[in-house]
């Protein structure tokens, strides 16, 4: 029942899940580059790594999860030359690049928590660990896999690649490679196009700056990862993901750094997650196409017609498995939005049903070795949700009097969805906040109504005044129509 299967991007095959060491499982993601807001398609790549941490967690496994936090050396467009991304913001909004790296990374806990993600063991961040990327550049330039030119260092792909292979998770060859990259333009200090940096010296105007043995300068972006994980992870470990778009160059790259400097393969299991799209594009900062967090909760957005909770938003993302591409939109939106209330309806009457001495008409048995089996084939959620849809139609079949449930089967049902809606796919049950609140608002509201025509009747138009405008002030729109007064609320 618990043989976990999982994708591997770099055998292209589900292999079945062995950890290093028995029982424990370190698993590194890629985080966020801290110099904006992170969008729906950010959130859903580490939802899906949320979902894997999970479901690790529920079979027993001691998880390591680190993920880090980028608050250097990430420069624009993933390049080697141009500016820092946080830099780049500090100087555009007048603040530190520190205070850059605060606010978006409040920001980033703040959504997360708010989608009810599990915080990860360690959050490491790149600035935190100078020391450890310059130790594992002067070891990868002792075995003469770097150079220094003019304060940087550049890996030596070429020279990697006679010795080792460069190109295996991204399945590319460096003969296509050399082919297919601009050749140099006399700008850059690198010996060939494909070699990248892995550290760069600070010019004067630099603000990221650190003292290292080669002049003052700040790491490059695809170091951080490789001396976060192997100091915390060690030189070998179980699980490394991140979005699919990272596969190359900064996870291949990640493979060459830590083969030059510990001579062995760092991650037994690449897991890559697919993108998410708008308008059948990747969501991105970059080209304007995405969607906010914020903005579902708030309805205000052009790709949105009514706004939605968190616990909405992550049920139509995991309702696709996370190898998929994602189109969202508000349809299917909407149609998550019915499913998730209905799932949450269900579950809420499992308290109330009527039991039998026996059941029938439905094999609890079966259905648990089911969901088991979704998770245990790659995290297969959308087929976990479609098999809590079966126990929905059973439970109302119950309701008819079409089927029954034993006293027992309930307690075993409703501990089983505690694990597989509430544990693991970490759904919040709030429909009953949001149906109860909203209740008890129109219910105010509507006394407020009444107060108002008691008034109007009695010629207190004073009153009435008053609570027709203090309402609007507030955001409340009385309207008196033929068959009585309506109300609506703008929206937040
Ligand atoms: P970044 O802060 O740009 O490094 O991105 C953080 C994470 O979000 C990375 O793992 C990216 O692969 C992932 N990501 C970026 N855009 C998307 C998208 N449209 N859909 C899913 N994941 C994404
Ligand atoms: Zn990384």
């Amino acid at each position: 029942m618990k043989e976990l299967y999982i994708y591997n991007s770099i055998s292209g095959k589900k292999e079945k899940f062995q950890p290093i060491q028995d029982g424990h499982v370190g698993m590194y993601v890629c985080g966020p580059t801290v110099y904006s807001n992170v969008h729906l398609g950010n959130v859903r790549t580490f939802m899906s790594f949320d979902l894997v941490f999970r479901y690790l967690k529920h079979l027993d496994y001691k998880v390591r999860y680190v993920r880090n936090i980028t608050d250097a050396g990430h420069l624009e467009n993933d390049a080697d030359e141009g500016e820092d991304r946080i830099a780049k913001k500090a100087k555009l909004e007048k603040i530190e690049p520190m205070e850059v790296v605060q606010r978006y990374t409040v920001d980033f806990h703040q959504i997360l928590n708010k989608f009810n993600f599990l915080p990860p063991s360690i959050e490491p961040t790149a600035t935190g660990h100078i020391i450890e990327q310059i130790e594992m550049i002067k070891e990868i330039i002792k075995n003469d896999f770097a150079y220094e030119v003019n304060g940087s260092i550049y890996f030596d792909v070429l020279k990697f690649n006679s010795k080792n292979k460069y190109g295996k998770l991204s399945k590319r060859n460096i003969e296509d490679l050399i082919h297919n990259t601009r050749s140099l333009d006399g700008q850059s200090d690198k010996k060939n196009p494909q070699d990248f940096a892995l550290w760069k010296k600070a010019d004067s105007q630099h603000i990221m700056r650190w003292p290292s043995p080669w002049g003052d300068g700040f790491p490059g972006w695809h170091l951080e990862c490789t001396a976060m994980s192997t100091k915390y992870l060690g030189k070998r470990f179980d699980i490394h993901g991140g979005g699919m778009d990272l596969k190359f160059p900064h996870h291949e790259c990640e493979i060459a750094q830590s083969e030059a400097c510990h001579g062995n393969n760092p991650v037994n299991i690449w897991m890559h997650a697919n993108m998410l799209t708008l308008n059948g594009q990747k969501m991105a900062k970059s080209t304007g196409n995405y969607i906010l967090p914020n903005d579902f909760f708030t309805g205000n957005s052009d790709h949105l017609t009514k706004k939605y909770s968190a616990s909405v938003v992550r049920f139509f993302i995991l309702q696709a498995h996370y190898r998929s591409v994602l189109d969202f939109s508000n349809n299917a939106l909407l149609a998550s939005e019915k499913g998730y209330n209905k799932l949450m309806d269900s579950i809420n009457s499992l308290p109330n049903l009527v039991t039998h001495k026996e059941s029938s008409g439905f094999d609890l048995e079966l259905w648990i070795k089911d969901c088991y089996k979704a998770m245990n084939d790659d995290f297969n959620s959308p087929i976990l949700i479609a098999e809590l849809f079966s126990v929905v139609k059973f439970i109302n079949q119950v309701k008819d009097g079409l089927a029954k449930i034993s006293a027992n089967d309930l307690k075993s049902l409703i501990h089983y969805i505690n694990i597989f809606v509430f544990d693991i796919l970490g759904l919040k049950n709030d429909i009953d906040e949001g149906t109860e609140f909203e209740g008890k608002l129109k219910e105010t509201v509507d006394l407020l109504i009444n107060m108002r025509a008691e008034a109007r009747l009695n010629k207190d138009f004073d009153l009435s005044d008053k609570i027709r405008d203090r309402l609007t002030e507030i955001g409340i729109q009385l309207k008196d129509e033929k068959g009585g007064t309506t109300f609506s609320i703008e929206k937040l």
